[in-house]
């Protein structure tokens, strides 16, 4: 029997299933002690074996499901025969009870595309900063991010054995986020989160033009747009390259599902066709609220280093 929910639903009810797997992936790694730590480009770019795993799991399990989607993860796929245990089948029944925003009910399978990041602030999860690090699934359609889900599996790591271990945040432009408390960040106050791993003279020129009370220097995409919701800061700034589409579409969903707004550098909006660069050349700038403070002090010459 077809079912009654429309494509974009059911795959968010599965994407959210699948992070949470994720999400428990994440911790039996750490648990088992191994973390089989992998240089990609630099020492600062690195992949473990959750990074590994959690790819194979997302993108199998999405695909078996969802045969028609393009798929664009962080990590490369080994060939060869899928661990059964890595493929996550349910759906999250809370996601199906939402109505499907009108503008997207008639969007098919084929026109999606899925931007995965397994494991996003794998530099902070080798040193143990564990509530940095997300999962990240971002759904673009024509271009635009227009549904995603976070999973933070380390969240409440520190509040102690009786609380709930990880959270699971999901949004739909037109109908909202969900998994969380939207919280502003205290008003007349600059205060700018921003990288820890992977700074340099742009970045912290362009933090300085914006006059901020305080700088937070955390690890991932996620985890900055996870600060801005829930009002820790005020502005996410990253005026460099380094970044790639499957940091920040998911995020920017949530961030603009809840009226924040997420763009480069210049102010351009992000672009999540499936042939376009992966690189986020511009940078990334992103606020809840008070964008365009942050927009008009970034410095001419920091522009002109950033070439979209
Ligand atoms: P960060 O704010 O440093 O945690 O970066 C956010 C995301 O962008 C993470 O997935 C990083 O791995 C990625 N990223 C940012 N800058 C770089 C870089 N220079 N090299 C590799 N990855 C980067
Ligand atoms: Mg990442
Ligand atoms: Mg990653």
């Amino acid at each position: 029997m077809a079912s009654s929910h429309t494509v974009l639903m059911r795959l968010v009810a599965s994407a959210y299933s699948i992070a949470q797997k994720a999400g428990a992936i994440v911790r039996r790694v750490i648990a088992e002690g191994d973390l089989g730590i992998v240089q990609k480009t630099s020492a600062t770019d690195l992949q473990t074996k959750a990074d590994r795993l959690v790819q194979v799991s997302i993108c199998s399990s999405l695909s078996r499901k969802f045969p028609k989607l393009t798929i664009i993860g962080e990590e490369d796929l080994p060939s060869g025969e899928v661990d059964p245990e890595l493929i996550e089948d349910g759906q999250w029944e809370e996601v199906l009870k939402q109505p499907c925003p009108s503008q997207y009910r008639t969007i098919k399978e084929e026109d999606l595309v899925v931007w995965v990041d397994p494991l996003d602030g794998t530099k902070e999860y080798t040193e143990g900063l564990l509530d940095n690090v997300t999962v990240l699934i971002g759904i673009a359609y024509e271009g635009k991010a227009i549904a995603g889900i976070i999973n933070q599996p380390y969240y409440n790591y520190e509040a102690g054995p009786d609380a709930l271990l990880g959270r699971t945040i999901w949004g739909v432009l037109g109908l909202g986020a969900f998994g969380f408390q939207l919280k502003e960040a205290p008003v007349g106050k600059h205060i700018i989160t921003t990288t820890r791993s992977h700074s340099n003279k742009l970045v912290t020129d362009c933090i300085s033009a914006m006059n901020p009370d305080d700088v937070l220097r955390v690890g991932g995409a996620g985890n900055k747009i996870i600060q801005l919701i829930e009002g820790k800061a005020s502005a996410y700034v990253f005026a460099s390259p380094g970044c790639k589409k499957w940091d920040t579409c998911a995020p920017e969903v949530i961030l603009h599902a809840v009226g924040g707004k997420l763009t480069d550098i210049h102010g351009n909006a992000l672009q999540y066709d499936k042939d376009v660069k992966h690189m986020n050349s511009a940078g990334v700038l992103a606020t809840l609220r008070n964008y365009d403070y942050y927009a008009s002090r970034v410095p001419e010459s920091v522009k002109s280093a950033l070439i979209p």
